[in-house]
């Protein structure tokens, strides 16, 4: 039996496996235990044949999340430097940009699905990975590798619950195409750069998106009922820069529901353990970053509004500069201070009685708040670091020993840069 010689991205050197590890392996059968347990974020690697890589590759197993700092310098050719990077993680560029003639139905101005076709169109690419919806039900995820524009056009719009993108990995290689451009959130870009090399590509181009807080498609139906009026007709919803949700309906009307009128106790388990212990929101090894949270709010639908982009390599590039003839683009901003409200927030989460304000006084909070808080990205910095202060906490009172290999060295200077005193610590037990 022969054996085929591979780098390893993540040991910088070659290891031996077994050439017919595709099919030797099992995919995961359905109803059955994922490897990473309660932790799995069910990125579709382990439906197919890569489950193979599980251990290398998997956001949960092993070095975990800190395997994105170890990637970095092998994707975007150097490491993290300093504390903003240490945030937003490796970039050479950042803008704020919309499309001039959004697509209808997608969930911002399409900036996503415009940069998708528009990599089509130019040939750079033969396929896109992205996620479509079930056709019995709009929230369900059903991932796709779309070779016509109407197949990317159908991907439109944030599915928002765990999506398998990477089960289609199987299907590409029989597919035998050969340059592909994939659309995804940050657990499934660390698996996939880390099985990168046994996929036989010509050109992988990597189009990510922020994503924090996600969950299972039975916790949606909760957290939908809770917090909107008319959880039936809901399309698509945000956490906006204006400390609301905005709800979009399927008939065209907007619901703002402020942040503070939410019981959050009571929804703190419709958010997937895989994301209370994710380290990436910010998508640090895709090529180009769409999100939202880091522009200041333009008091506009978000089907009108600036998009938050982050180019962390020439790829990256690349693929924003075909599209820029279509764009509005402007410079970024940063203004306020997060610092004391980021140790507010997460102590009020941790000493949270499920209080909350009754909509009017909410709304009121949400306005004061919009005018006089941190905004553009001083607020993506504030979502950034309560987020991974919460997540810490998290994980290292449930993974306890296996924390410290988990928690990338980046998230780990931003808690300590809010633990001079001791106060997270002293919080873990
Ligand atoms: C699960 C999720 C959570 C997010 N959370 C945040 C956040 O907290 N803060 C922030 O700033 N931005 C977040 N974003 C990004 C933001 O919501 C928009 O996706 C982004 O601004 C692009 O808008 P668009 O109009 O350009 O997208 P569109 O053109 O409508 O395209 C949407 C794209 O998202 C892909 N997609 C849909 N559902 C999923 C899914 N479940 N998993 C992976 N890919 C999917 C589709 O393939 C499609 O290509 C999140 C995105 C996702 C998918
Ligand atoms: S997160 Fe992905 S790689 Fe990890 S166990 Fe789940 S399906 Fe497998
Ligand atoms: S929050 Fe993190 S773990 Fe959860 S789906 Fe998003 S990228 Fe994956």
């Amino acid at each position: 039996m022969g054996h085929d010689l591979t780098a390893d991205p993540l040991r910088g050197k070659t290891m031996k496996k077994s050439d017919n590890w595709r099919t030797k392996s099992k995919p995961i059968a359905p109803g059955s235990v994922y490897p990473a347990k309660e932790y799995c974020s069910h990125c579709g690697l382990c439906d197919t044949y890569y489950i193979a890589h599980v251990k290398q590759a998997c956001a949960f197993l092993g070095d975990g999340m800190a395997k994105v700092e170890k990637l970095e310098p092998i994707v975007h050719g150097r490491k993290r430097g300093g504390e903003f990077e240490s945030r937003f993680g490796v970039y050479q560029a950042m803008c704020y940009a919309k499309v001039k003639a959004p697509i209808k139905g997608a969930q911002w101005t399409g900036l996503v699905t415009s940069l998708a076709i528009a990599m089509l169109e130019s040939d750079r690419v033969d396929g896109v990975i992205c996620v479509q919806n079930d056709p019995e039900d709009r929230f369900q995820p059903k991932p796709v590798i779309a070779t016509t524009v109407d197949d990317i056009l159908r991907a439109k719009g944030v599915k928002p619950t765990l999506s398998p993108n990477l089960n289609v990995l199987a299907l590409l290689e029989s597919s035998g195409l050969k340059r592909i451009l994939f659309c995804g959130v940050g657990c499934q870009v660390q698996a996939l750069r880390s099985v990168e090399s046994h996929l036989n590509l010509d050109a992988l181009y990597v189009l990510g998106t922020h994503c924090v807080d996600n969950g299972k498609r039975q916790g949606l139906e909760k957290f939908l009922n809770t917090a909107s009026e008319n959880p039936d007709t809901v399309l698509h919803y945000e956490f906006m820069q204006d400390y609301q949700i905005h709800f979009k309906h399927l008939d065209g009307h907007t619901e703002k529901v402020p942040y503070f009128s939410l019981p959050a106790k009571d929804l703190n388990d419709v958010i997937a353990p895989s994301c209370y212990s994710c380290f990436d929101y910010m998508n640090g090894l895709a090529d180009l970053v769409v999100g939202y949270m880091g522009v200041p709010y333009g008091n506009v639908a978000m089907t009108q509004h600036y998009q938050q982009v982050t180019i962390r390599n020439p790829k990256g590039q690349a693929m924003f500069d075909q599209l820029k003839p279509k764009l509005s683009i402007r410079p970024t901003e940063r203004t306020g201070n997060c610092t004391n409200f980021v140790m507010q927030t997460v102590l009020q989460e941790e000493r949270s009685t499920n209080a909350t304000l009754p909509k009017f006084l909410g709304k009121i909070l949400a306005f004061v708040l919009t005018q006089l808080g941190p905004r553009g990205l001083e607020f993506a910095k504030y979502s950034i670091d309560y987020h991974t202060i919460r997540n810490y906490l998290y994980v290292k009172r449930n993974w306890q020993k296996k924390a410290d290999r988990h928690i990338p060295g980046y998230s780990k200077s931003i808690v300590d840069e809010y633990d001079k005193d001791g106060k997270i610590s002293d919080l873990i037990n």
